[in-house]
């Protein structure tokens, strides 16, 4: 069932049942209060019969007359019966109707009585007077009353049926006005597919559910959007870098098949071919690592890493490299031992490391690169400072970006995924990557762990 139809249905029933309870509370108040008015009736007619037939002897003929007249406009099938203090009948209107002795004693005793038996009402009253002790009792049956409780309970229907009808008429209407935006971002979500996610849904509340409901769409298509752009852009470029090797080692075994050479031709030729062999495995390598830890971020196995015993030990990994000069410094060393630790996967966090520290090294052809530890409270961070090239503004605003190389990067090797593998290495484990930089005047990136 559509929305529109349940909340009308909803809205309807509800009503419906507020209606009815309302109405059955005036009938209840309307017989309850016809019950009594027909009572009081029935008390006066006893009042009336007293005095016609006990008192008509006090009264003067003028009152006399006048109460004969109120006791002929009798009740519908009225009985009046005066009974004297034996429960002998001293007055009966019609005959017939006989009330029990237990009844007259009760009135004789309680003085006033009303109930209801078989459809009628009867009211009885015990009345002294100087004639003696007597107990009137008059019956009669709320004809009148009746046909007035018939006719609300008809009134009382129709409005009902009526009522229900505008109700869930009105309901419709309001459920499809007040639906009408969510029928509008539903048409403009139709819309969009795969190859057209720059369109976004239009609102034109920021502050009501459906409003906020378009909003948070429209986010989620940016983020869509973005990873898409990032997706095709990764495919391109990475099609790209791995061309390039193969090219190239295609073309030294042409050249060296074309004719024969001497065999240190060959050598040379080989030694290309193995260069441009180790560049595509470390292409494929960092894609392997960057996929895993991508699309399967909760398989990456953390332990806790203590950071300054990885840095020595990366140090010493590029020392029996190469010559390459790393300057260790650990500032502030806490005494707490388990503030050195890191929550992360070692190797992981070590190619993380290593890549920012061989961009010191290459942006600043090997001059020797420092390496801080600081670590304060909770915040543990690694700061590693290189004297090379430096970065412009513009380019430290996209150097985290796949495949960004800067201009004057380009006469340095390197594939523009190395910082945007450590990004989401380091992001991984919950820390946050930082750079200051200035052209001509070396970089600083700082690795920080807060947790
Ligand atoms: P690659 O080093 O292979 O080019 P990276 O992702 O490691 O790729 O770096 C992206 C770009 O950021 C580099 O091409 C360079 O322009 C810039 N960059 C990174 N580190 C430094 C650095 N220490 N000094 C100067 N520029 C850097």
């Amino acid at each position: 069932m559509k929305i529109k139809n349940k909340l009308s249905l909803y809205f309807t029933v509800t009503s419906s049942l507020l209606m009815l309870l309302i109405m059955a509370f005036i009938y209840l108040l309307f017989s309850n209060l016809t019950r009594n008015d027909f009572y009081q009736s029935l008390h006066e007619r006893t009042e009336i019969a007293a005095r016609l037939y006990l008192e008509a002897d006090e009264i003067s003929p003028i009152a006399l007359n006048k109460t004969k007249n109120k006791y002929i406009n009798s009740l519908p099938e009225e009985e009046i019966l005066i009974y004297d203090s034996t429960n002998e009948i001293a007055f009966t209107k019609d005959s017939g109707k006989h009330w029990t002795k237990d009844i007259i004693d009760e009135v004789r005793k309680k003085k006033y009585l009303s109930y209801k038996e078989n459809g009628k009402q009867i009211v009885g009253i015990y009345y002294h007077d100087n004639q003696g002790d007597f107990v009137i009792l008059a019956s009669a049956v709320d004809s009148y009353g009746q046909a007035r409780k018939h006719k609300l309970l008809q009134i009382m229907g129709v409005l009902f049926c009526i009522q229900i009808l505008i109700q869930f008429a009105a309901s419709r209407w309001f459920a499809q006005k007040m639906l009408y935006p969510i029928q509008e971002v539903n048409k403009q979500v139709k819309k969009i597919s795969a190859t057209d996610l720059h369109l976004r849904v239009k609102t034109d509340s920021a502050t009501d559910e459906i409003g906020l409901l378009a909003l948070n769409f429209n986010g989620l298509l940016d983020r869509l959007e973005k990873s898409f752009d990032l997706q095709k852009m990764f495919v391109a470029n990475s099609s790209h870098e791995l061309k390039t090797p193969i090219t190239n080692i295609i073309g030294e075994v042409e050249v060296a098949l074309s004719r024969e050479r001497t065999s240190e031709d060959y050598k040379e030729n080989l030694l290309s071919v193995l260069a441009e062999a180790e560049r595509l495995q470390t292409i494929i390598t960092d894609f392997l690592l960057l996929t895993n830890a991508e699309n399967n971020p909760d398989a990456t196995v953390a332990a806790p890493v203590r950071i300054d015993e990885l840095l020595w030990e990366i140090k010493e990994d590029f020392q029996t490299n190469s010559v390459q000069h790393i300057d260790i410094q650990l500032s502030s060393l806490p005494e707490e031992e388990k503030l050195l630790y890191v929550n992360a996967n070692k190797a992981l966090l070590t190619l993380a490391i290593k890549n920012v520290i061989q961009n010191g090294l290459k942006f600043s052809k090997n001059k020797p690169i420092v390496c801080i530890l600081h670590i304060s409270g909770k915040t543990r961070s690694i700061r590693i400072i290189d004297q090379g090239i430096g970065m412009e503004p513009e380019v430290l605003k996209n150097i985290f970006e796949p495949f960004f190389r800067s201009p004057s990067a380009k006469e340095y090797p390197g594939n523009g995924i190395g910082l945007y593998i450590t990004k989401k290495i380091i992001e991984l484990f919950n820390g946050r990557i930082e750079v200051s930089s200035q052209k001509g005047n070396g970089s600083c990136f700082n690795i920080i762990f807060e947790q």
